[in-house]
């Protein structure tokens, strides 16, 4: 061909085949936003159909992970997505500042320095790390190629959001769900504080268990007397809150017995009686009496330290699967303890302390932690002859989230939101039903059971990193209030000077003039109370606290809510296909308020929003909700420094750049886990190399091409026209996969268009005319009309995962830039498809399949070089060779052979082919063997047309 080289349409494109993504990547970055480009976006989709998903907000504290890293990343390209498809759809990062971690943290650091630092020192270094952590993950998330409004994000610690929470928790006390009260309450020794249900995590410990006797006292019915001396058995794998027992819990349906051994007498369940005899080691075990539980009922009973303890009705929490039947009750130490102690009138005795050590009450162990005295207490209970039996198990224990201690139940006064109040749990139940769309739709079972289950929401925490509570004391009386007045102006103060506004003004500050104790009549002294808010309420109020500190997002929603409230129970999630799109059903579009979060979720965030927004307005947060999976390594274990499996996302984006780290996000349906290692990595950046190239040669063979020599589809050749059929078709596909969110579907289609579709076989088809006929030759602009399609459209379904190359993609032909100054404005290309069923795609492919399987031994015999040496014939059923008639012209072309000649064959069910090598000779120009070669050395007609063409230019 060296002759003839520069008559050839040889590929030309600035896009390079080598991507160096870790380094141009940030220029992109930059180019963007110099251009303001997502700005103009919001510009170019304002007024459309809202698509609004709400950022759940991350801690402010650490660099990025590979978890909080995908999830940013599958959040970016459903924003995108919905972008794509006309959708009014912004995207406004949200950081959660409040709270425990950095409050230990900067507390940790700044005592090192001053241990007498004070509250207020101790909130303005909170703030300042915050925000320095606030900056750094923001660089962080910018740095994966995410658009949103980076520069408003919204913050918890905002004035104007920590205003905004103290509207919402002043808006539940004003309808009576907040209360002050003593409840047995998760209580992290450690740290000092209460913990909410969200903030526990269970993991396996090693455990006492340990049956221990309860002497009778007294028996109101005068069974159990005669049985003297008789004790009660009970069982407990916390020997530490023996101390405040006082009851025992029966099942009054369930068998009592009164067992005698070696002279002595024991009182307990029927069905437990074997477990129990074998943890005794009891010989004879003899029942003597048997009787009801209810029959047992205000019997009383010595308690390990003395007191009474009274035998209570414990429905429904008596087991018959373990203990005896009769339960140690402590209502200072447990939440059902203490929701059976109110119900049958017992007390309530803690004697622990904030630190988890025994105070007056626990004597001989008082000042010792409640954690470390289990094996006193057994000991002490031995020399006293009540310990009946004693083990060691493994069981789960709850655990600290933050310091991941083991936690207590321990009996405290603080604020509750009542979550049975006025029919609340009822509402947000039917809530989860019939207003919200769960996807993966078995998460409605997590969360209705999540919001089935939860207890009263325990607000408050004695820290200082938070919004403070705006309830005030009265000093003559001690009654605690929560005043409209008081609480209003606690959040316009706030509003204006800031959440330490609270802490640093006198209480006449937030009391109104003339202000009296409701039940003491006082006019004063009032004292403002220290425990701030549980930072999973900060959370539960960004669909607010968001708003108002974002003009546009709120009136993006506004008009969501106004759409939404038009909408009867059920229409709204009738289901996600039917939500149709910008252009759907004749109703309207339906908005959706999206919260897209992992599976914890349904404790935290979207149970917290959920009660926050229904407690309020008697409306769910969300339209949607869609819960992801967990990142884990390549084995499937959850990524630890202790284990040495942690991946991050700066050294993948630094090896290999952050589109590969997008595209493993995206390649994995985020409905499961996620799994990451090297090998998953190098797969994928070796994915990549191929839709790359792809891209390349696209653009390579469209430098003399662009809009304005677009062939109509009826002047395409059969064979262009198939393919773009069959583009159309994978396009649409595409389309689905992006609008329910399959992104791993969307990019696996991707590269199969580009793997299969196109590099396989159409290029290949295509090359020789894109190579050797005239620039403008017809069937030349044909197949470029085609391989313009595939670019434009490609690119684009490409760009909500890819989002740099893309663009690079995009930015590299006049054409499209043309059409749209960045590739993340465009629209969803729409193509028409025929409307018949059998496209001729498959069916071409199916026939070149047949014939390359006939000259494939040909080939493997060294017998031809090269398909294009080959004269096939096609023996086919009539059928087959009149829908092939319509291709006979481009046949040898379509095959890349020399020549093919079909052969109607009634005979024939399946084509059979016939290969010879052929007697023409090969074009020097084009190297097809053509039947117009002359001579040796010769070009074939169509070259010497080609290159007549030229010198006329
Ligand atoms: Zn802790
Ligand atoms: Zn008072
Ligand atoms: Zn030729």
């Amino acid at each position: 061909m060296a002759g003839y080289r520069d008559t050839l349409n040889l590929p030309k494109t600035e896009f390079s085949m080598k991507a160096d993504l870790a380094r141009r990547e940030p220029e992109r970055i930059a180019w963007w936003k110099e251009r303001d480009l997502y700005a103009r976006l919001r510009e170019a989709r304002r007024g459309g159909p809202v698509w609004l998903l709400h950022d759940g907000p991350p801690y402010s504290n650490g660099h990025l992970h590979m978890g909080t890293a995908a999830n940013k990343i599958w959040k970016d390209a459903a924003v995108r997505q919905a972008n794509l498809m006309g959708y009014d759809s912004p995207f406004v990062p949200g950081w959660d500042n409040h709270g425990m971690p950095i409050e230990v943290q900067v507390g940790k650091e700044l005592r090192a320095s001053d241990p007498s630092v004070d509250r207020l020192a101790l909130r303005r270094a909170c703030r300042e790390y915050a925000a320095k952590w606030v900056a750094i993950q923001r660089d962080e998330f910018e740095r994966l190629g995410c658009w949103g409004d980076w520069r408003r994000p919204y913050l918890t610690m905002d004035s104007q959001f920590e205003a905004s929470i103290l509207e919402a928790f002043a808006g539940l006390a004003t309808k009576e769900f907040i209360q002050r009260g003593q409840r047995s309450i998760h209580w992290c020794p450690t740290d000092r504080t209460a913990l909410a249900e969200a903030e526990i995590e269970y993991q396996d410990d090693l455990s006492p268990s340990i049956h221990v006797l309860f002497p009778l006292r007294r028996d109101p019915r005068g069974r159990l007397e005669r049985h003297a001396p008789l004790a009660a058995v009970a069982w407990t794998t916390t020997p530490w809150t023996l101390p405040a027992n006082l009851g025992l819990m029966v099942d009054p349906a369930a068998r009592y017995v009164v067992v005698r051994d070696r002279g002595a007498h024991f009182l307990l369940a029927e069905p437990r009686l074997p477990a129990v005899r074998d943890a005794a080691g009891w010989t004879e075990a003899a029942v003597v009496e048997r009787l009801p539980g209810a029959d047992l009922v205000d019997t009383v009973f010595e308690g390990p330290w003395g007191g009474d303890s009274r035998v209570v009705d414990g429905t429904p929490f008596v087991s018959m699967e373990d203990g005896t039947g009769l339960v140690h009750t402590a209502p200072g130490h447990g939440k059902e303890d203490f929701q059976v102690g109110q119900r049958a009138g017992l007390a309530v005795v803690c004697p622990v302390d904030a630190a988890g050590r025994f105070t007056a009450g626990a004597e001989p162990f008082v000042g010792r932690s409640v954690l470390e005295v289990n094996d006193d207490i057994i000991a002490w209970l031995r020399e006293r002859c009540r310990l009946l039996a004693s083990a060691v198990i493994t069981h789960p224990y709850p655990h600290c989230w933050r310091c991941l201690q083991p936690v207590i139940f321990r009996a405290t006064d603080q604020w509750f939101m009542i979550i049975d109040h006025a029919g609340h749990r009822g509402r947000a139940l039917d809530l989860i039903e019939t207003r919200v769309r769960w996807d993966p739709p078995t998460s409605r079972n997590r969360i209705r059971e999540s919001v089935r289950l939860r207890p009263d929401w325990c607000l408050s925490r004695q820290r200082a990193w938070g919004v403070g509570i705006p309830a005030i004391y009265c000093d003559t009386c001690g009654t605690v209030l929560l005043d409209p007045a008081v609480m209003r102006r606690a959040a316009d103060v706030t509003r204006a000077e800031g959440s330490d506004a609270w802490y640093t003004h006198p209480s006449g500050y937030f009391v109104p003039a003339g202000f009296t104790c409701s039940t003491c009549g006082a006019k004063g002294p009032f004292r403002l109370e220290t425990d701030i808010l549980d930072v999973w309420f900060d959370s539960g109020t960004t669909h607010r606290g968001a708003r108002a500190m974002h003009a546009e997002l709120d009136r993006t929603w506004a008009r969501a809510d106004q759409a939404l409230l038009g909408t009867p129970p059920g229409a709204a999630i009738a289901s996600p296909a039917a939500a149709g799109g910008p252009d759907g059903s004749p109703e309207g579009p339906t908005p959706r308020i999206v919260y897209f979060e992992g599976p914890d979720q349904h404790r935290g965030w979207f149970n917290s929003s959920l009660m926050v927004s229904a407690g309020l307005t008697g409306q769910a947060p969300y339209t949607d909700v869609l819960t992801h999976g967990w990142v884990l390594d390549a084995r499937g274990r959850a990524m630890h420094k202790s284990v040495g499996n942690v991946i991050s996302p700066a050294e993948v984006i630094a090896k290999y750049g952050a589109e590969i780290v997008r595209w493993w996000a995206l390649a994995t349906d985020w409905r499961s886990d996620v799994r990451v290692g090297d090998e998953i990595l190098q797969r994928i950046a070796e994915a990549y190399r191929k839709v790359r190239n792809t891209f390349r040669f696209l653009l390579g063979n469209l430098y003399d091409f662009g809009p304005s020599q677009l062939l109509p589809h009826d002047r395409l050749t059969r064979v262009d026209h198939a393919f773009s059929e069959h583009l159309a078709r994978r396009l649409a596909e595409l389309k689905q996969d992006w609008e329910t969110l399959t992104f791993h579907r969307a990019l696996d289609g991707l590269l199969q268009v580009c793997t299969v579709d196109l590099s396989a076989v159409f290029l290949d088809v295509s090359k020789d005319r894109l190579y050797t006929l005239a620039p403008d030759d017809p069937a030349r602009r044909s197949a470029q009309t085609v391989l313009w399609e595939a670019l434009h459209d490609l690119v684009i379904a490409a760009s909500p995962a890819l989002v740099f190359t893309a663009e690079e993609a995009w930015l590299a032909h006049p054409g499209l830039v043309a059409e749209s100054p960045s590739v993340h404005l465009a629209r969803w290309p729409e193509r028409d498809m025929r409307r018949e069923a059998d496209a001729d795609w498959p069916f071409l492919l199916a026939v070149r399949d047949a014939v390359n399987a006939a000259i494939e031994p040909l080939r493997a015999s060294k017998e031809l070089s090269t398909t294009t040496e080959a004269d096939v014939t096609l023996r086919v059923p009539p059928s087959v060779a009149e829908r092939l008639a319509g291709y006979r012209d481009e046949l040898s072309g379509f095959l890349i052979v020399a020549r093919a000649e079909i052969i109607p064959d009634p005979a024939a069910s399946e084509p059979s082919v016939e290969v010879r090598r052929t007697r023409w000779a090969k074009c020097e120009r084009c190297w097809s063997y053509r039947e117009d070669v002359r001579e040796e050395g010769g070009v074939c007609g169509r070259c010497t047309a080609a290159l007549a063409a030229l010198t006329k230019r």
